[in-house]
């Protein structure tokens, strides 16, 4: 116990005192690159960012990395994890397990150089949320929905269409229960078509009643028209997307909604199968859905589409959070900026946070991923993380 007091005094100490960085490649996280900058930063965040001074000394000497703003997830579920057997589990395990594998997957995806990403959703980020925001436990910064809204529920053989009282209800004890965002199903997944699975008046109570608490919605829609009806609704973000028509990619654009497309999730499951239970014909719809999802962000970014950065990452995706960088620009040929300001200030927009993250900046939290190499040149260098800071404390230092 008192090691523990030691090191937490420790930690918090050294958030409060003033560290300087000395980066070589610095990429700023709006498109700007900046060369040979010390970065002050006290008390978790950012103070100055100045070319270096002749004999001003630095605590962390990064001139052989490229620096960016802490990369953001706005798509994850951290509680989906590997058993020893490497099966994929979401849950019907013991709570205790199940919190410990959410902080586990939080772990690993702070060392892949993520430090914010929004879990949408399970009980179990809030208690690994809340921890480590005090400071006790390792890991991003977490936001979370808790819950997913769906259009019917009820139990077993009684599948009730909730009325749209109900589900304002719902989102009203989210919000209770400590949810930062609202998580709902507007279509059915890409397995079974993506047809429309929440009536319009759904969508609009669900997204209505979230913003009049002040909170945002992130809808998973797959076909047109789930996204387009979430779109009018006002919500906040289409998380896939895959066969978004343009004409509703126009309207996102006038309405400034977030678009959020995945293609980790997909290889995901098609790298590991073995550990989920696919027939052959959803391996092929996965497989089938990789086309698609390029197509749509090539068309999202030519019309101006505010494009965010999430995987999905489910179990076997925690940690290899990066992959998305590389799939977006080798598969759908996202210039690697695009995909990095992607990442970090478009991302932090997304997440209310725009003032506050993904910006290397005076005034923005010290959070930091430095890797060795040049993304701009070779995407695969986000591969290698050697330093990642957040809120001006260090979790992963390779680079001495
Ligand atoms: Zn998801």
């Amino acid at each position: 116990m008192r090691i523990l007091a030691l090191s937490l005094l420790a930690c918090a100490a050294f958030a409060q005192s003033r560290t300087v960085l000395q980066t070589g490649a610095l990429l700023d996280g709006k498109g700007a690159v900046l060369r040979n900058q010390q970065i002050v930063i006290e008390n978790g965040k950012i103070v100055s960012v100045a070319p270096a001074r002749r004999g001003q000394k630095a605590d962390y000497d990064l001139t052989s990395l490229t620096l960016m703003p802490g990369w953001i997830d706005t798509h994850v579920h951290l509680h989906w994890h590997m058993d020893a057997n490497h099966k994929s589990v979401s849950g019907g395990v013991a709570p205790d397990e199940m919190a410990l594998f959410t902080a586990a997957d939080a772990w690993m995806t702070l060392q892949a150089g993520f430090t914010t990403v929004q879990s949408v959703g399970s009980s179990f980020d809030g208690p690994v949320r809340d921890r480590i925001r005090d400071g006790v436990l390792p890991g991003p910064r977490v936001l979370t929905s808790l819950i997913q809204i769906q259009g019917t529920g009820g139990g077993r053989g009684q599948q009730h269409a909730w009325t749209p009282e109900e589900l304002r209800a719902m989102v009203r004890k989210n919000k209770a229960d400590g949810a930062d965002v609202i998580k709902l199903f507007a279509t059915t997944g890409l397995g079974a078509g993506g047809g429309q699975s929440m009536t319009d008046a759904q969508i609009q109570a669900v997204c209505q009643e979230a913003r009049l608490l002040g909170l945002r919605t992130v809808v998973h829609a797959i076909g047109d028209a789930g996204a387009k009806a979430a779109v009018l609704a006002g919500c906040n973000s289409i998380e896939h997307g895959t066969f978004i028509s343009n004409e509703t990619l126009d309207l996102m654009v006038k309405r400034g909604t977030f678009f959020d497309p995945n293609f980790l999730v997909l290889h995901n499951y098609l790298d590991n199968r073995g550990s989920f239970t696919f027939t052959e014909a959803a391996l092929k719809t996965l497989q089938d859905g990789l086309a698609p999802t390029a197509d749509v962000l090539r068309r999202a970014r030519s019309r101006g589409v505010k494009i965010v950065f999430g995987t999905d990452a489910v179990a076997g995706s925690h940690g290899r959070n990066a992959e998305e960088f590389i799939y977006r620009v080798k598969d759908a040929g996202e210039k690697p900026m695009d995909a990095i300001v992607s990442a970090t200030s478009a991302s932090a927009e997304a997440l209310g946070m725009g003032r506050e993250l993904g910006i290397i900046a005076p005034g923005f939290q010290a959070d930091f991923v430095g890797v060795t190499g040049n993304p701009l040149s070779d995407i695969t260098a986000v591969r290698n993380v050697v330093f990642v800071m957040k809120d001006g404390v260090v979790y992963r230092n390779l680079a001495r």
